[in-house]
């Protein structure tokens, strides 16, 4: 019930907050921690400025680093299984480099994380409704960097140039672009490692590349009803975008100031239009960069969004941390 009150007043998108823990190295370095959670259940985020002064932020739910991917994952799952109800859903994790996205969304294998436990979470339900519905399932991943998609489960050789078209039917598709039909949770987690193995591809360093492109994991599913021969397609976006933080100074040239600036440019335009949707507006900018325009069908409309704004808790973060939650606290 609340669930859809807060959908309601908020045009479908909930923010969740997830703050990790001081990591062992700030720790060492004597790193304090900014954040408090006393009024976290109630999805209250306190921020302590130098002078311990505390800044109030509200948020549909608050996790508190010793929240696990249990936790988390359980609050994600509604929306989730809404897309084997023909609702487009999109999940996506916003926040400075080194705060937790790629844990919120990959995950690690002792510990996985929201993208994994999604599609063994559709496997388990589209078996339970066998006797109703069959179910077709597919995957694609793509990378987008420099306002270029690239299509990680095609071959390297294959630098075929993607660009996105309004199919007429509704749904916008990638022509060419490998769509991975997948019948079980180990054909997934194949499809998943062929993906993260190709973003490494052509990059010196992984980590540095991966914070600076938004991957993206798109889900098709294909419901065809058994009783009335109905037949609807919905997807569902997972997105681990690129690091917000902004550039520092000393780098502001080159190459990395044009990355820089198409990172600021599609971040940017997923709030513009994510705070379009919230106001209603007539006009949403969907298409002023890749990421927004490949999202189109799964933000607005009656699709479903959810975003995780993650946060560093040490006080070496603060002034990225206030950013990413005013960012957050704009699109809510
Ligand atoms: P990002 O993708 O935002 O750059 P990562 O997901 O790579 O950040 O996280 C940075 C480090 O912090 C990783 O070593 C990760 O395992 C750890 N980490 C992030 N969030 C948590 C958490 N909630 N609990 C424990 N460790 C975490
Ligand atoms: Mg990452």
């Amino acid at each position: 019930k609340l669930f859809n009150e807060v959908q309601e007043a908020k045009g479908n998108i909930r923010v969740f907050c997830r703050c990790r823990p001081l990591s062992k190295i700030e720790v060492s370095n004597g790193c304090s921690t900014v954040v408090d959670f006393d009024a976290a259940n109630d999805g209250e985020l306190g921020i302590l400025n130098s002078s311990s002064m505390k800044k109030t932020f509200k948020f549909d739910r608050v996790y508190t680093p010793r929240d696990d991917q249990d936790v988390v994952y359980a609050d994600a799952s509604p929306m989730v299984i809404s897309v084997l109800d023909g609702y487009n859903v999109c999940i996506f994790a916003y926040g400075q480099t080194g705060t937790g996205k790629t844990f919120t969304m990959e995950g690690t294998k002792g510990n996985r994380g929201v993208n994994y436990r999604t599609l063994e979470e559709l496997f388990k339900i589209a078996k339970e409704r066998s006797e109703t519905f069959t179910y077709d399932i597919s995957v694609s991943v793509l990378e987008v960097y420099n306002e270029q998609i690239r299509d990680l489960l095609s071959p390297p050789t294959t630098s075929k140039k993607l660009e996105i078209k309004q199919a007429t039917e509704g749904l916008h598709h990638i022509p060419g672009v490998v769509e991975a039909k997948v019948e079980n949770i180990e054909e997934v987690w194949n499809v998943l490692q062929t993906g993260s193995s190709a973003r490494a591809v052509g990059s010196n360093n992984v980590n540095e590349h991966s914070s600076r492109s938004h991957c993206m994991l798109c889900i098709m599913v294909t419901a065809n009803n058994l009783i009335n021969g109905e037949c609807t397609k919905s997807k569902l976006w997972l997105v681990d975008l690129a690091g917000s933080e902004r550039l520092a100074k000393t780098d502001a040239q080159g190459d990395r100031l044009k990355e820089a600036q198409n990172i600021n440019r599609s971040l940017s335009a997923l709030g513009d239009v994510i705070s379009a949707l919230a106001n209603r507006s007539n006009h949403i900018p969907y298409r002023n960069s890749k990421l927004t325009h490949l999202l189109q069908d799964s933000l607005g409309g009656d699709s479903k969004a959810l975003m995780f704004v993650q946060i560093s808790p040490s006080d070496k973060d603060l002034s990225e941390t206030i950013s990413s939650l005013n960012f957050a606290t704009r699109v809510r």
